[in-house]
């Protein structure tokens, strides 16, 4: 082993920067060489890859984004695409690739091990929607950005007694609604694991008003239907004065939290030395606070399950 080669795929999470940073260092301590490749696998089939100096990592373990960049390449769902991604990394002597990106870059992971390239995956993703890891690299600062909305939300949904859904990321995992509606003192959390009845919840809303709680903090996670699917359902029900807010983007982005730059910095460099004991074809995780691995053939037999304790914590708080 003598050449690595790292990229980021898919949707940015703040905290890639750091993963990147903790590859490309412990492989230059380690004696290695390190390939940074641009614009995931779409910057991989197109040769888009460059030697990497350990300054070209430095001031980056703050910011968030990635300055590998991302880009969707759906073209690398297909053999072509895939088998010219290998003759790149052939023709640079890149003897593995480190990935770092949520569920769909594991499939290009997965594919690249399928054809006898040796790659190991680090998740990169805000939804924490990755089997065999507690937690994913950008889920703790999405979180946080989250909660910070919900603050402000309260602020005007109190003085006006009005009804909020605030609609979060997630694709089709309820993690951020769980995790930013237990910290933000939700009144509701729907998500995509749990069945809810729209009556049922028009009518605690109901309850909670003549208790004389006026204004209600609704998180949706976007994995269920859009926030204005939903306060239209609920409308239906009764008019509560709702509202409905969509946090976007402003999730994806910001500097990390020291979590999920420990976290990074802790997976970038496990994957190093793994793959330097001659391990590959790996997907890396975090379970009960030990660095974990698995094969990333099984990956996909095994599926994403959220910390559901949340949501029964939350019908005893919200009360
Ligand atoms: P994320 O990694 O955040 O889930 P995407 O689902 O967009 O983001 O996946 C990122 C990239 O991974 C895609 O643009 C594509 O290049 C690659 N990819 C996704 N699915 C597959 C697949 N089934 N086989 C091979 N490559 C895939």
């Amino acid at each position: 082993m003598k050449r690595i080669g790292v990229m980021t795929s898919g949707g940015d999470a703040p905290g890639m920067n750091a993963a990147v940073r903790a590859v490309a260092r412990r492989a230059m301590s380690q004696g290695l060489e390190v390939y940074g490749i641009d614009y995931g696998y779409a910057g991989l089939v197109a040769g888009d890859i460059f030697k990497m100096e350990r300054s070209d990592v430095g001031d980056i373990i703050n910011r968030g984004g990635t300055m590998l960049y991302s880009a969707r390449y759906p073209e690398f769902a297909q053999v072509e695409g895939q088998l010219k991604g290998i003759e790149q990394l052939k023709k640079f002597d890149i003897d593995a690739l480190v990935v770092i990106g949520g569920d769909g870059s594991y499939h290009g992971a997965l594919r690249l091990t399928e054809h006898g390239y040796n790659t190991i995956g680090l998740p990169g993703t805000i939804d924490n929607d990755i089997p065999y890891t507690d937690f994913t690299i950008g889920f703790d600062t999405a979180v946080n950005t989250v909660v910070e909305s919900i603050d402000k939300i309260r602020d005007t949904a109190a003085s006006h007694e009005r009804t909020f859904v605030v609609e979060v990321m997630g694709r089709g995992a309820g993690d951020i609604a769980l995790w930013a509606g237990v910290a933000g003192g939700a009144d509701e959390i729907i998500v995509p694991e749990k069945e809810f009845d729209i009556a049922k919840i028009a009518e605690n809303i109901q309850a909670l008003r003549a208790r004389g709680k006026k204004h209600t903090i609704i998180v949706l996670a976007e994995g269920v239907m859009h926030a204005d699917e939903f306060m239209t359902q609920l409308k239906a029900y009764g008019d509560f004065d709702a509202r409905s807010t969509v946090l976007g983007h402003v999730q994806r982005g910001g500097s990390p939290s020291a979590r999920d730059r420990v976290l990074a910095s802790k997976m970038g460099a496990y994957a190093v030395d793994l793959l330097l004991q001659g391990k590959g074809g790996i997907a890396i995780g975090t379970e009960n606070n030990q660095l974990t691995y698995h094969p990333v053939t099984e990956l996909f037999d095994q599926k994403h399950q959220p910390d559901l304790s949340l949501y029964e914590i939350n019908k005893s708080l919200a009360k």
